[in-house]
């Protein structure tokens, strides 16, 4: 366990000084938690660590629970999870960079990133700039409101002050409503648009699905409208054209899905209903 934090720090250590070396200067990154549990696992880390060419840089925004999270002073979550097993499968150290949310595609695009892992909705207008891997999950946008709202379905959100995260799907879909009268505010994450809820500054958020549990079951007084206005599939986000990662990485996922382990994964960040 230590050996592998060890390891992991020796590698952001050396893709700072990489960027050091660079014209745009060192940058924050944060090297991922670790999940390894033998010390097999762990010696491999280091020795992959000590190679230096070796890691996979996640770009991601951990302020989504439970697809990726703060613990203390990790980085936790489903996402980072499968990232982990993805990494190792390839042999190669994951390293995660925490960046907002709509920086994720430009981040992969510069090339400063490998992947894009944030619950990441596979999106006709995302398609444009990136690939995507075969999905790894399904969800949907919800409606959170408080518990004597008068919004009581998606029809109820027109003419109201509706709050999403910047650059989601869920800022896409309750965008529609702009039409319908309605005011969309957008917030850097989706724990800024409850709070802004609960201090009666908007009428609803529109969020993720899981997401949108954790923050309920952390909050009084607010709900989710049983009906959903979207189904979507998340999915690995990769730069385009970059085939020879997007082939490898689809080949790791269709292993874990086979082997039981990226259900495992889920099950054990979210319950089964
Ligand atoms: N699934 C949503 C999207 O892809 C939200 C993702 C997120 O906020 N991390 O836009």
């Amino acid at each position: 366990m230590k050996k592998q934090v060890i390891a992991l720090l020796m590698a952001a250590v050396m893709v700072g000084s990489m960027a050091a070396c660079g014209s745009d200067g060192a940058e924050t990154t944060t090297a991922a938690a670790d999940t390894a549990t033998t010390a097999a696992e762990a010696e491999e880390g280091k020795e992959e660590a000590a190679a230096g060419d070796n890691v996979l840089v996640m770009a991601t925004n951990a302020e989504f629970p439970p697809y990726e999270y703060h613990d203390g002073g990790d980085i936790v979550g489903i996402d980072v999870e499968v990232a982990e097993a993805i990494a190792k499968k390839l042999g190669m150290t994951l390293e995660i960079e925490d960046i907002a949310f709509d920086s994720i595609i430009p981040e992969l695009e510069s090339g400063k990133a490998d992947i894009g892992v944030a619950g990441m909705t596979v999106d006709e207008d995302r398609l444009k700039n990136v690939d995507f891997t075969e999905p790894y999950t399904t969800a949907s946008q919800v409606i959170i409101v408080k518990e004597d709202s008068d919004i009581a379905g998606p029809d109820d959100l027109k003419g109201k002050y509706i709050g999403v995260q910047l650059g989601t799907t869920g800022d896409i879909y309750a965008s529609d409503y702009e039409a319908d009268g309605s005011t969309i505010e957008r917030y850097n994450n989706g724990f800024e648009a409850v709070q802004a809820m609960q201090q009666g500054k908007i009428d609803a958020v529109v969020i993720d699905n899981e997401p949108a549990k954790v923050f309920v079951s952390q909050n009084e007084g607010i709900k989710i409208l049983d009906e959903a206005l979207t189904v979507e599939e998340y999915a690995i986000a990769i730069k385009k054209g970059n085939t020879e990662l997007l082939d490898k990485i689809n080949k790791a996922l269709a292993e874990l899905k086979e082997s039981g382990e990226l259900q495992a994964i889920i099950d054990k960040y979210i319950s089964a209903e």
